[in-house]
């Protein structure tokens, strides 16, 4: 076994818990991309067991912190029967489920989502790679299905070293997939969707914006980012009359207005517009329109902390525009899924567009990801989605 020795000093963050170790931290010790390695402080203490990844500023990511712990086949499906386990425990109102969700389930680089009868896994780490057959047999296993498709095209690859790859790692057939959350029927292609191919994270809070609809008898909503729509369909579920999703991606449109017909909404109650949020947000200001409940769901817009000053500016400007547009005891549902802007600075942001719009608020909700996104003390950087709901005094 290769041992691989940190800087004096350097063994902190790992007796915290903490499965990352930087390439600055590192004082010597060389492995294969993905390999094994054991972890010694400056002092040649045993601090854990790592995936060893050559090319990424992630130097080590833990498996264990355990010194009697093998990291062999027993030991994935050790931790893939510990995640399933706490599925089951978790109140899921869906057969679309976030069975893998990397570091916080002791699997560093290994996402997957059960969407019914397949899985869609992504190995983004070289560690998770270089397991990547074991890691499918003791899913298989551990499920008992028969179909899993990999996803392995996130940039994140290219940090490791790693390509990308994507297709049937086990199983053959259509990629599309139907999935029921809480009373509604969507569907995905596992191929072609974003991420493994829908937004499972925001399950809970589509729920919560049904019932916010419903409850405030909010009749006029505008879904801005909406992917495929899924906030679309919460809202005439609980009721709106007419509901607008704007999207830059057509083919996410045109499953967003498929979505509309498959649960049985008059098609003439959803208008799908290819388009760009912001100059959009500007239109309907231009126009005089107004609604009462908008949703902003963006894509990331800041990776990385180093990317979180201009990115504030651009959540700021979008919030800014959709409080304006908001008729007054209106909602906004306002997110940010980037990892660079914690809750606190979104919180700020959001204030801020307030106050630029001369718009006072009431904070009615502060979300975050569905808890098969699991969230750990020890890793704060899973905790990435977060949201406000905002009522417009
Ligand atoms: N709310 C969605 C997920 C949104 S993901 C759900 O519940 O499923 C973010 C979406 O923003 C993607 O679908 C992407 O196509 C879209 N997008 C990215 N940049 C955009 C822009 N400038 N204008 C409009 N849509 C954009």
């Amino acid at each position: 076994m290769k041992v691989v020795k940190l800087r004096e000093g350097k063994e902190r963050s790992l007796l915290r818990r903490h499965p990352w170790v930087f390439q600055g931290s590192v004082a010597g010790g060389k492995a294969d991309s993905g390999e094994t390695v054991r972890v010694e402080s400056f002092e040649g203490k045993f601090l854990a067991w790592a995936s060893f990844s050559p090319s990424s500023m992630i130097r080590l990511r833990v498996w264990s912190f355990d010194e009697a712990e093998r990291v062999d086949a027993g030991y994935f499906e050790r931790r893939i029967a510990r995640a399933l386990e706490l599925r089951t425990r978790l109140p899921i109102a869906s057969d679309g489920v976030r069975l893998i969700h990397g570091e916080a389930d002791g699997l560093p680089g290994l996402i997957v989502d059960r969407y019914g009868g397949t899985l869609c896994a992504q190995f983004l780490s070289a560690g998770s790679e270089r397991w990547r057959a074991v890691i499918a047999e003791a899913l298989l296993g551990a499920t008992g299905l028969t179909r899993l498709y990999e996803r392995s095209d996130s940039g994140v690859r290219r940090l490791e070293g790693l390509e990308s790859r994507t297709g049937w790692l086990v199983g053959e057939g259509t990629t599309e997939v139907a999935i029921r959350e809480h009373a509604w029927q969507l569907t995905l292609d596992v191929a072609e969707g974003h991420k493994t191919g829908f937004y499972l994270d925001q399950r809970d809070n589509r729920k919560l914006f049904a019932d916010t609809v419903r409850h405030f008898c909010y009749q006029r909503v505008l879904n801005c980012y909406s992917y495929t729509g899924g906030f679309s369909i919460a809202a005439l579920a609980g009721g709106a009359a007419h509901v607008t999703s704007v999207d830059s991606s057509a083919p996410a449109l045109t499953r967003a207005h498929a979505h509309v017909v498959l649960n049985g909404f008059d098609a003439a109650r959803h208008d799908a517009l290819d388009a760009d949020v912001n100059q959009t947000l500007r239109e309907c200001i231009r126009t005089g329109r107004s609604f009462d409940a908008i949703v902003l769901d963006p894509p990331k817009f800041a990776p990385t902390a180093a990317h979180a000053e201009r990115a504030a500016r651009a959540y700021k400007d979008i919030n800014r525009l959709a409080l304006k547009l908001l008729d007054p005891g209106g909602a906004l549902f306002t997110f940010s899924c980037s990892g660079g802007v914690g809750a606190e600075l979104f919180h700020k942001i959001v204030a801020g567009a307030g106050l630029d719009a001369g718009i006072d608020g009431l904070i009615y909700a502060r979300l975050s990801a569905a808890p098969d996104h699991a969230m750990t003390v020890t890793f704060p950087e899973g905790e990435y989605l977060k949201g406000l709901v905002v009522i417009k005094r």
